[in-house]
């Protein structure tokens, strides 16, 4: 089998700008984006933002400021037009090729997809979590995979690319649910994906639940599912753009700091399980093939060829 990379090349530098919470109408039970992200940014920051990060970075990677940790798509009118025209200042000086921005599915419909595509956005993440119904209840997200599956078309059809962001391991999560979200992704058909396996942040809703011993949540398991999730992509030909949430922020995870590449090495041990034996990959996963190797769980026969 071949795998496309986790990080594709020529992707671009991606300038994250933190508008935290804002647009959201209310919390998830599992969010809490002041302890990832911290407070965010309003527009007139946002250009200075861009200057330091452009001034750090080298090279001629096309640039892409993305606004992130809120649901862009449901900022208040006057809000949501102000950090367009930032951005547009910006595409009109040359000084980012495009805009990228994650929001909640339910706040996407063709007016504001054409909107987005006319603004200078090229990418658009969901943050799709599952494709469960039953477990998007569980989260308390107030929308459908209906309503993913039909963002994602909206965005298509205005031109835009689409990043699914998965989330696996929730609390009560059961495989059902996982394959359920597998098809669902295949179907969907997204130009990308992201997986984050469940982060128990302290203060959120579920935090509060697990430490009643009314949930129960098993970072195993979180890392069985999210290969699962990545494999289906990868067999579909979806690239998987990051596996994890960054570390900032985070003062305790439950998952190995090298988690990408414990999924991927979790991945080709379920796909030397089935029987493949010729895994061609992108050379920096040789640390995947080593500790799937050192699990016992990878053939020696198998042929591995690295591009
Ligand atoms: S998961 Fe997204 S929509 Fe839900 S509270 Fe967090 S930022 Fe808002």
């Amino acid at each position: 089998m071949t795998f496309r990379g986790i990080a594709p090349t020529g992707r671009p530098l991606i300038i994250p700008v933190f508008i935290t919470h804002r647009g959201c109408t209310h919390r998830c039970a599992f969010c809490d984006q002041e302890a990832i992200a911290g407070a965010g940014s309003l527009p007139d920051a946002v250009p200075g933002i861009v200057e330091k990060y452009i001034g750090w970075s080298s090279g001629d990677r096309p640039v892409e400021l993305s606004f992130y940790g809120g649901s862009f798509t449901a900022l208040p009118v006057r809000e949501l037009s102000e950090y367009l025209q930032v951005g547009k200042d910006l595409i009109a000086r040359k000084i980012v090729g495009s805009l990228r921005c994650s929001t909640r599915p339910d706040t996407i419909n063709t007016g504001m997809a054409k909107l987005l595509k006319t603004s200078g956005f090229a990418v658009v993440e969901l943050g799709a979590q599952t494709m469960s119904d039953r477990l998007l209840t569980e989260m308390e997200r107030g929308h459908t995979a209906d309503d993913t599956r039909q963002a994602v078309k909206d965005l298509k059809e205005a031109g835009l690319s689409v990043v699914l962001q998965f989330m696996t391991g929730y609390p009560d999560e059961t495989p059902q649910d996982v394959a359920t979200t597998c098809r669902a992704l295949i179907a969907a058909r997204p130009d990308a994906i992201r997986i984050y396996p469940f982060m128990p942040l302290a203060g959120t809703k579920i935090s509060q639940r697990l430490q009643c011993n009314e949930a129960r949540f098993d970072p195993v398991a979180a890392i069985d599912r999210a290969a699962d999730i990545f494999l289906a992509a990868q067999e579909a030909g979806i690239p998987t753009i990051r596996i994890g949430l960054p570390k900032d922020g985070i003062v305790v995870s439950p998952y190995p700091d090298n988690l990408a590449q414990v999924v991927v090495a979790e991945a080709l041990a379920k796909l030397a399980k089935r029987g493949e034996r010729e895994f061609i990959l992108p050379a920096a996963w040789e640390t995947s093939v080593a500790i799937a190797r050192k699990s016992g769980r990878f053939p020696a026969d198998a042929k591995v060829v690295y591009l």
